[in-house]
């Protein structure tokens, strides 16, 4: 089965084929990055404008990588939402139009499971698992008892960690966006600075990173007023810190209680290095649950994930129609 993969959510357009949901034939991202970072975030406008630009581009070296046609392809496979809607509709028109004229099953995608799909590019899942999605705009965790079918048991009530990371980021003037500066600047400094951690109730798997935000925001302010310095290595240590711990904590505690076979991490802030290390030093004492951390190149925006998603739809038959819209506010279960 040969699935071509689109993904315009958000700042990256992506094309991709990935051969029986598993191996990545092609795997084609265009940032945008460069064009939002004077802006200090993504501009949908500019966004949507790129995404024009470039998707006949990216599709067609998709396509050329896998040294594949269109007779060839069994579906394509777009991301329906959720993210900007001006930046969805211009994947799901071009996935419209190709399935149309190459006569190509359509499969719609929920991004988040395409963040989670990236891992069966990496393994085989086992079920039951739990997923750790954490990304630009969402915090989740997610259980899966089966192929297709997702339960969110945890997820975040403001910010998404990821959007914390940038918003921290801010406030210590480094460039946008900020998780990889940060990541960088903790493994300089040291967690010296004393910040909140939100646990909520007991036997909550929420997240709340927004009080944290708030706590970083302040104490840089207080330190100016008062004449002192904070170094921005020692508070990006600190933040990252208590990112990491509850994130961690929560996330074996809901292996243990759900317990499942697998936990895998998805989303872009899963590219952290100190998050992934203390999973993996966590998680090797729980045993029998294997843990699965995809490449970076595929924890952020790409479509070989939309497309491996998208492969297990078109096996049970789920395909889209014609009058498939994109869905800014789609959601996962
Ligand atoms: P969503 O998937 O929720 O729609 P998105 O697609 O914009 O949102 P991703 O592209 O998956 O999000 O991830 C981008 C986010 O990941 C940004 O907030 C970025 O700062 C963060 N990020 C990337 N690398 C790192 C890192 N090393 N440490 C922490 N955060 C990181
Ligand atoms: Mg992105
Ligand atoms: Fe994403």
């Amino acid at each position: 089965i040969y699935v071509l993969g689109i993904e315009t959510s958000c700042d990256e357009t992506a094309a991709a084929v990935v051969k029986n949901g598993r191996e990545i034939m092609s795997n084609i991202v265009s940032s945008q990055m460069e064009s939002h970072k004077r802006f200090g975030g993504v501009v949908p406008e500019v966004a949507s404008r790129h995404h024009v630009e470039q998707i006949t581009l990216v599709i067609e070296q998709a396509m050329n990588d896998a040294d594949i046609t269109f007779a060839e392809l069994d579906a394509i496979a777009v991301t329906q939402g959720p993210g900007l809607v001006g930046a969805l509709l211009i994947g799901v028109n071009a996935a419209k139009a190709l399935a149309f004229a190459h006569q190509l099953p359509l499969i719609s995608v929920h991004h988040i499971a395409g963040h989670i799909y990236a891992n069966r590019l990496v393994t085989e899942m086992k079920f039951p698992l739990l997923a750790l999605v954490v990304s630009g705009g969402h915090t989740e965790l997610v259980y899966m008892k089966e192929h297709g079918v997702f339960e969110v048991v945890g997820e975040t009530r403001d910010d998404a960690a990821g959007e914390a990371y940038d918003k921290v980021a801010r406030a210590l003037s480094l460039p946008y966006p900020g998780g990889p500066h940060i990541d960088r600047l903790a493994h300089e400094g040291e967690a010296t600075i004393d910040l909140p951690r939100a646990w909520l109730e007991e036997g909550s798997y929420d997240f709340s990173f927004s009080g944290l935000k708030s706590a970083v925001i302040n104490a840089l302010h207080n330190a100016k007023q008062r004449g002192e310095t904070i170094e921005a290595k020692d508070m990006a240590a600190s933040f990252q810190a208590s990112v990491i711990d509850v994130l961690v904590t929560k996330t074996v505690k809901a292996a243990q209680r759900y317990d499942v076979r697998q936990v895998l991490l998805a989303g872009g802030v899963a590219a952290n290095r100190g998050l992934r290390a203390e999973l993996e030093r966590k998680m090797a004492m729980l045993e029998g649950v294997e843990l699965v951390i995809p490449p970076l190149s595929l924890c952020t925006d790409n479509a070989a994930m939309i497309a491996a998603a998208g492969t297990i739809l078109f096996e049970q038959g789920k395909y889209a129609t014609m009058a498939l819209n994109a869905n800014p506010g789609l959601t996962l279960e």
